[in-house]
């Protein structure tokens, strides 16, 4: 695992095709950056976390071949743009306003072709890799290995996006 620099200014994410590769430009550095273990993020064959972070929508826009482009799951509240080809996500919109991650965009870190974007800095949906087959009594194992690379394992997410989420659901309650 490489550390960030601290000062990314951004780069182009590119997915695995050899021949006309879909290429996304991000301006920025990414947040939120984390190893997620749920079955719906993309990772790399082999993988049993996939590595995960967000930038605001606006600072991410398609530069080539968006026509290879397809929504993995049109009914999912994040919206997964895949590459009908080789299968990698590029990045995942939420157009649900009322979403409390609404303005974000999901992306995967280790598909920029530039060095430098903030690294992982902790784990998500620890428990979910079970349902991709991880037998559970590996679990104590793969969470002290988490902990040892400096990844905080959580079961949802870490306490600050929860609270966020929470503070948002608070506020679409309480203010008119
Ligand atoms: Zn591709
Ligand atoms: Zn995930």
């Amino acid at each position: 695992m490489t550390p960030g620099s601290g000062n990314f200014a951004g780069g182009t994410l590119v997915c695995h095709c050899a021949d006309r590769p879909v290429k996304v430009s991000v301006t920025g550095d990414v947040a939120h950056n984390h190893a997620c273990g749920c079955t719906k993020c993309w990772k790399p064959d082999g993988a049993t976390f996939s590595v995960v972070g967000v930038v605001p929508r606006a600072s991410l826009s398609v530069s080539e071949q968006n026509d290879k482009l397809a929504v993995v799951d049109v009914n999912a509240a994040i919206q997964r743009h895949a590459c009908k080809e080789c299968g990698v996500h590029l990045y995942g919109r939420i157009e649900n306003e009322g979403h409390p991650f609404h303005g974000l965009d999901f992306i995967h870190t280790e598909l920029f072709e530039e060095d430098g974007a903030a690294a992982p800095g902790f784990a998500a949906f620890v428990s979910s890799i079970i349902e991709s087959g991880v037998d559970p009594a590996e679990m104590e194992g793969v969470r002290a290995r988490l902990k040892e690379l400096g990844l905080e394992p959580y079961d949802c997410l870490n306490p600050p996006l929860m609270d966020a989420i929470a503070a948002h659901a608070y506020k679409q309650k309480h203010v008119a």
